[in-house]
């Protein structure tokens, strides 16, 4: 009988087995609590006609518990080293598939076809290599796949700044393209000693659940992210300071006048826009031409 992997035993006898030794250049801190997996999975609200995409897999703690929960696992790894461990932990579940690859050179759309065609709904569970936390969930949220939710271990910072609401210094673009696609719950903080090596960083789990329709309705959604950057470019700003990049010097002014038709004060700073207020600025930006 074997332990759950998920335990500081059951980890360094795998990780002893292989000789493994771990890339911090590749994130990896591996899971070794099992009451955090216990809230990961049901947060994660899986059953046998649902399928789970787990990014960075590692030796398999989280693997695991998606493979009791899930009805299809796939787990995608950058690390080849790591390949022939999972193969060998994860051999008593038919429904995982371990992929080598890398996430973000992946071609996520064919894998949905290739792994999930038959599952009703398919989620996101991960314990993300922190290195890469933002270029992976810009990804998913970005290709439009057909997600019900994203359960994932992140930097505490950085599921502060995907839940943040207007007017604090955590409310930024990651805030907003995030609740464009999703409604976020933080589910827990989890400290550093759940995990071997231990990060010097808190982490948190944070769902985003996917909404059926955008948070608002925009015309142009390329042109709507780039009016949000724009404004962030230079947090201390005025919104009328940042937007001037985007309307040309000259017609500044003009862009003051606009801001105050939108209701929005020019001397306000991006970090108070709401998402509402950002589509309201892209709409009138547009049909003055800018
Ligand atoms: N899921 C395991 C756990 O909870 O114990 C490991 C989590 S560890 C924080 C992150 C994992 O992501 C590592 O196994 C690392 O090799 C892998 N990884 C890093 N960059 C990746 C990438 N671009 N694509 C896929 N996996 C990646």
């Amino acid at each position: 009988f074997l332990k759950e992997i998920a335990t500081s035993g059951r980890t360094r006898d795998i990780i002893r087995k292989h000789g493994f030794k771990f890339k911090k250049s590749l994130g990896q801190n591996f899971l070794i609590n099992a009451e955090v997996l216990d809230r990961i999975i049901d947060a994660a609200g899986l059953d046998e006609t649902r399928g789970a995409l787990e990014i960075g897999p590692g030796i398999g703690s989280l693997t695991e518990r998606l493979a009791k929960a899930a009805g299809k696992v796939a787990a995608v790894e950058i690390d080849r080293r790591l390949i022939p461990i999972l193969q060998d932990v994860m051999s008593p579940y038919a429904n995982v598939s371990i992929v080598h690859s890398d996430i973000l050179k992946t071609d996520l759309l064919q894998l949905w076809k290739e792994q999930f065609s038959d599952y009703a709904g398919v989620s996101v569970v991960a314990n993300l290599p922190y290195y890469v936390t933002t270029p992976i969930i810009m990804k998913l949220l970005e290709e439009r796949l057909p997600l019900e939710n994203i359960v994932v271990m992140v930097q505490k910072e950085v599921a502060e700044r995907m839940a943040a609401k207007p007017g604090g210094k955590d409310y930024g673009s990651l805030s907003i393209a995030v609740q464009y696609y999703c409604e976020p719950e933080l589910v827990c903080i989890v400290p550093g000693k759940a995990f071997i090596p231990a990060p010097n960083v808190e982490s948190a789990v944070i769902k985003l659940k996917r909404r059926t329709e955008p948070a608002v309705s925009v015309p142009d959604e390329a042109k709507y992210f780039r009016v949000v950057q724009t404004s962030f470019a230079q947090r201390r700003k005025t919104i009328v300071n940042n937007l001037s990049a985007f309307s040309g010097k000259e017609r500044k002014g003009e862009l003051s006048e606009l801001l105050v038709q939108c209701g929005i004060q020019p001397e306000r700073r991006a970090e108070t826009l709401s998402l509402q207020e950002f589509a309201t600025v892209c709409d009138a930006l547009t049909k003055a031409g800018m």
